[in-house]
């Protein structure tokens, strides 16, 4: 047969083979050399995702300006980069010292040269401000629109000023996720809320913040001066008790009329030994008054430790008799769990909520009573629950999720059978594992 005759693959076939190479660096480079048809295919899926890595207290990372060199010099090859990663390469510091620091022109610059990106994500990277001859560097009004926003960033030294302008170079942004921010104590918040440098472009969908975050909710209040009040469906939220919880408390009211999906982890104020009764108290949630508001995700953590009442002893004269000892008992009980119920109750009257999702967390103690389900039959007021949950009357799922795996589920599943056995019967009641990180669907991003 000669050269001419022999069969050829058509080339969408040999572009689907290729594709399914995506995560193989090391074969598409050897596919992007082996054929001419095979280049523009490899290169696609090399190009797809870019990590550049900066090494410890760079400013500017010098690897950021090589790369908008290249980028610069490659036309047709930026255009095949839908991902970005910026990170510092030694990860192990405390609190971002050392982290490398990137300025709003730098990142500007790099990227206005993608014109397809899709995902950015900064992985220990701080802002300390411009480098040396940055006063000169005009910034361009041209908001960077992006799918996903990661941003895994700050230092105990990064002023909210500076962290303010990186995020004035964006746009629409349809899912901010914010593992970890840190900022600088001494920041004064007044003149930073004044400035007119606000971001006012910012246009975030779902944001997502994480537990380690050392603002203070500061960010909530940049946040509730930018567009997004007017755009954000879904809410994920960290929080921790004091002006954080106040804060967010603010923001939450700001985008009460857009609001579809929401998820808090309050487990830092309900378990804070500082946080008195009345930050308990989440009236002003009133979640029943977010109009769009179709489902709610909360985190609740028990513990199976000791309480104050078992030290008790015969001692101990109260004469006021035992029903207040039943009380006191009843309120160390379900103390950790009240937070939640409370919360669930203010939206009670709501029409439009059709999905509430629970993630339990066991914190076990040794020599105490192990079994996830005794815990969670103790710890939780189930009458109480019962009582709030029969007030949602639009509820289509009720998903207890156990991010201690198949053992805490298979425990729990007879006991929440019967705690709540109306709902089991009308088929309301889920129960399933869920990874420490789980948000509800509507806060997730498909890839
Ligand atoms: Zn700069």
């Amino acid at each position: 047969m000669s050269q001419r005759q022999r069969p050829r693959v058509p080339p969408e076939l040999c572009d689907e083979i290729i594709g399914y190479l995506s995560a193989d660096k090391k074969t598409l480079k050897a596919c992007s050399l082996a054929s001419r048809q095979w280049l523009g295919s490899a290169r696609y899926h090399l190009f797809n995702s870019v990590a550049v890595r900066a090494p410890k207290d760079a400013n500017p990372p010098r690897n950021l300006t090589a790369f908008l060199e290249f980028v610069l010099a490659n036309t047709q090859l930026k255009r095949h980069i839908q991902c970005l990663r910026i990170s510092t390469e030694e990860q192990n510091f405390g609190y971002g010292d050392g982290w490398a620091s990137v300025c709003q022109h730098d990142l500007q610059e790099v990227l206005l040269q993608l014109p397809n990106l899709r995902k950015l994500v900064l992985s220990r990277i701080r802002f300390i401000g411009c480098r040396l001859g940055c006063e000169a560097r005009p910034l361009q009004v041209n908001p960077i629109s992006l799918k996903e926003l990661v941003f895994e960033a700050g230092s105990n030294d990064d002023e909210l000023l500076d962290i303010v302008d990186i995020l004035s170079l964006f746009g629409d942004v349809e899912m901010f996720s914010a593992p970890r921010i840190r900022l600088a104590e001494n920041w004064d918040i007044d003149n930073v809320l004044q400035t007119p440098l606000l971001p006012e472009h910012l246009r975030i969908r779902t944001l997502a913040t994480g537990f380690d975050d050392t603002s203070d909710g500061v960010l909530w209040e940049v946040f509730r001066r930018t567009p997004s009040v007017h755009t954000i469906m879904a809410l994920g939220a960290h929080c921790a008790s004091g002006m954080h919880q106040e804060r967010l408390g603010d923001f939450m009211k700001d985008i009460r009329a857009t609001l579809v999906h929401l998820y808090l982890d309050l487990t830092n104020v309900f378990h804070d030994g500082e946080t008195d009764q009345d930050l308990l108290e989440w009236d002003w949630l009133a979640l029943s008054s977010y109009p769009c508001l179709q489902s709610i995700g909360l985190e609740l953590r028990l513990t199976n430790g000791v309480l104050p009442s078992d030290f008790a002893t015969e001692d101990d004269d109260d004469d006021d008799g035992d029903d207040d000892d039943d009380d006191g008992r009843s309120y160390e009980l379900f103390r950790e769990s009240m937070g939640l119920v409370n919360i669930l109750s203010t939206a009670v009257e709501s029409k439009s909520i059709r999905h509430v999702a629970i993630k339990v967390d066991f914190v076990r103690y040794h020599g105490r009573e192990q079994d996830a389900g005794a815990i969670l039959e103790g710890r939780v007021n189930w009458e109480t629950m019962r009582e709030v949950l029969d007030g949602f009357g639009s509820l289509e799922t009720l998903t207890f999720g156990f991010i201690g795996g198949q053992g805490d589920v298979d425990a729990c599943r007879p006991v929440l059978e019967r705690v709540l056995e109306d709902f089991h019967a009308r088929g309301v009641l889920r129960l399933e594992k869920m990874s420490p990180g789980w948000l509800p669907p509507g806060l997730q991003i498909e890839e």
